[in-house]
Parts: C-alpha cells; structure tokens; sequence
C-alpha cells in the first residue's frame, strides 16, 4: 500500500520534494558576506573577474577565458570570434540545446542539423560527412545529459577540411574527453552559469580558447565603450569558490550515478545514455535516459509526471531542432532518425539529488520501480505536472 504512487493516492518517496539547487554552501555566504562588506557587489571592475578568469584558465588548462552573461551568449560570442557569419553553415546535432540552433541564425548563419549516436543521443561524429560541403565553416558539438563527443575524431576531421570547432560543455564542467577538459578541445569552448548548472550565479557564462586571435575578436564583439554581456563582479565572487570543490563534487555524482544505475539495471525501456568505453569521464548535470513508451508501457509524459510526483525531478529533454520548425531555418544534413526519437524519448534526471546519500538513490529507483509497477493502473488516469522547483528544463536550462 505505501507503495503506491502518489498520482494514485500513495504516500511520495520524498515528500519534501527535490533537493534545493543552488547549495547553501559556506564559501558562497562569506563571498557574498564579503563582497557586501568591501562593496564590491556594486562596483563595475574589481579583481574577482580577474582572479575567477585566472581560477578557469588553470582549472581548464587553456590560455583565455572571456567571462560574459550567459552560456548562450558565450555561444553567440565563440561563432562571431570564429567569423562564422552571413552565408556560412554551421553543423550542429539537431538534439541539442535550443539556444545554439537560435545562436546560428543570430550570427546571420544556418544550421545544418547532423544525427545523434544511437547509443547516446549526443552528436554523431560519423554523420558529419555526409553533412559536409564547402558552405560548412564550423561545428558546435555538445556534450548533452551525462553523454560526450569523441572529441578527437571530430577535430581532425574538422582540421582536415578547414572547419572551426565549438565545444559547448556548459553541462559538463570538470568532464574529461579523451584525456583533456571537456571545453578545451575546439578552437572555442564554452561554459555556462547558470541558476541550474554545475556552476551557478544564477546568469553567466565563459568561453574559453587556447587561441589569441578568437579570445580578441571575442573581445572586440563583447566591448562596445561598455561590455555588452559582462559577468559581474558578485557573480564572479560567488562561482570561484564553487570551482574548488567541482571536481570532488563532480567526483561525488559520478558515485551515485554508478549506484543508481545499478540500481535501475532491468527497467524495460528505461537505458542509461551509453558513451563508448574509454571515451572519457562525464560530469552530471542531467543524468540522461532513453526511454521506451512501448517497452515500459507507459506514455512518456505520464511516466515523468508520476515521478516527479514521488519528489524527484525528473523531466523531458529537449526538443529535436527539426521538429514543428520551418524547413528553411535549416538544413538537413543527415537523416535525424535517433534525433527523433531524442526528441520522443530523452528523459533527465536533474543534478542536485546526485550529491545525495546512497538511501537518496535507493529513492529515485523505488520512484521509477512503482511506476513499472503500477504501470497499468496509471493508463487510464490524467496526471497533472505540478511539482514546483527549479525551472530547469522548461526553458531549456
Ligand atoms: C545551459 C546550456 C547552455 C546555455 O547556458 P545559459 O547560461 O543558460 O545561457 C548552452 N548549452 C547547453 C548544452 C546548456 O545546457
């Protein structure tokens, strides 16, 4: 009996609902009691960008950082830095964040829209090919829901045919692709942020480069008498000390995923995000799934509802680029098959609850174990989508 779901009447695994995100971390308070106290939360320049900037290039190993307001505006920034403009195309997965496809067409391009790896829904390396032609000037590749990029194959087929590289690892700061920092392997790369990343200021974001020239036409974008998107100094105060505890914490969640998949190993129509052995060490901002309405036998809205019901905050991924938009905003470089059934099938697990405790695992399979269970009772019954929390899929985020 108490092991009914709560859209049937049972008690929810947690009722206290998901953990808060962002942590009421000490380091944060004395920053921000700090940047009070000296005043610098008000001020236009101060040393905590600077000392955050210098903190990011020996954290990620690379010789610029440009902070700014956003990951997506840091997107913007890294295409107009890498001269991606009007008449250009840019390859880019066509499941992937929204933000970048728009990003494209904000800097005058168009977006060519690749397939995703069958295996983990994030861009098909293998596909870019039969995508290419000379009218390709760059490709944004991002490593999406806990999946990543074979990084290396990717830059010297990109190398090989004069293609810049924009590596979008706002999901995965602290990752490692094939023996380097997720971010680090493109001509560009950009972190985010944001209120619900790994790394948050609520709004924000960074590109970073080993290369000179794209770090100062970034720069030139970015200026105009004033910068355009800065990160402030507040915000910068706040996200230094974060980065000093992103890799044990990092390191945390990349635990407890391991144990709630074993946990969830034998759910039908419920399989983890699969990289390729070896590829590298992902980071966990959304723990993603490819789930399988026939297989669980429940439509995938009202799975995520239930669950999300039960306290844990699980949702949609996003929306396949392709889908319900006019054909002329893009074009379609490869069959999108596995994009397709990304956009139908991609569900994510958000991040705070994988910092938990093991009995906090256990939660989340016993969540998704009533649903197997009761699957056929939750047929038939309208679930409305009313857990509160952080908004941190809806727009994307
Ligand atoms: C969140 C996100 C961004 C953009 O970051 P914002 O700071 O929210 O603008 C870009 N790419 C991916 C993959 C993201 O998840």
């Amino acid at each position: 009996m108490s092991d009914l779901p709560a859209v049937l009447g049972g008690n929810p695994v947690r009722p206290q609902g998901p953990p808060a995100w962002p942590l009421a971390d000490p380091e944060v308070f004395d920053a921000l009691t700090r940047a009070f106290r000296d005043g610098s939360w008000g001020v236009y320049h101060g040393p905590d960008c600077a000392a955050l900037e210098q903190a990011l290039r020996d954290f990620f190993q690379v010789e610029h950082v440009l902070l700014c307001g956003s990951g997506t505006c840091a997107v913007e920034l890294g295409l107009r830095a890498l001269t991606v403009g009007a008449g250009a195309e840019v390859l880019l997965a066509a499941y992937d964040f929204p933000g970048n496809f728009l990003d494209i067409h904000a800097v005058g391009a168009l977006p060519v829209l690749v397939d995703v790896d069958a295996a983990n829904w994030n861009l098909a390396v293998d596909h870019l090919d039969a995508a290419h032609t000379p009218a390709c000037k760059a490709i944004i590749a991002s490593h999406l829901h806990g999946g990543l990029v074979a990084m290396e194959q990717l830059s010297n087929w990109a190398r090989e045919r004069g293609l810049a590289v924009l590596e979008d690892a706002a999901q995965c700061p602290g990752a490692l692709v094939q023996g380097r920092p997720a971010g680090t392997w493109g001509d560009a790369g950009v972190i985010s942020f944001g209120g619900s990343k790994l790394l948050s200021a609520g709004r924000g974001g960074a590109l970073l480069t080993h290369r000179a020239d794209v770090w100062q036409r970034a720069r030139t974008h970015a200026l105009r008498g004033n910068l355009v998107c800065p990160l402030s100094e507040l915000q910068a105060a706040v996200v230094a000390p974060q980065l000093r505890r992103l890799t044990e914490r990092n390191a945390r969640r990349a635990a407890n995923v391991a144990d709630l998949l074993r946990l969830l190993n034998g759910v039908p129509g419920l399989q983890p995000l699969a990289n390729p052995r070896g590829l590298g060490q992902p980071a966990y901002y959304k723990l993603g799934f490819q789930y399988d309405a026939a297989a669980f036998g429940l439509p995938r809205e009202a799975f995520i509802a239930a669950v999300r019901a039960e306290g844990i905050a699980l949702a949609a991924g996003f929306p396949a680029a392709h889908v319900g938009r006019s054909p002329r905003r893009f074009r379609q470089g490869t069959p999108l098959g596995e994009a397709e059934r990304a956009h139908r099938g991609c569900i994510v697990l958000h991040h705070p609850v994988l910092l938990g405790t093991t009995a906090e695992m256990d939660e989340v399979a016993r969540a998704i174990r009533k649903m197997e269970e009761y699957r056929d009772a939750l047929q038939g019954c309208q679930i409305p989508d009313k857990t509160g929390g952080p908004d941190d899929v809806a727009a994307g985020e």
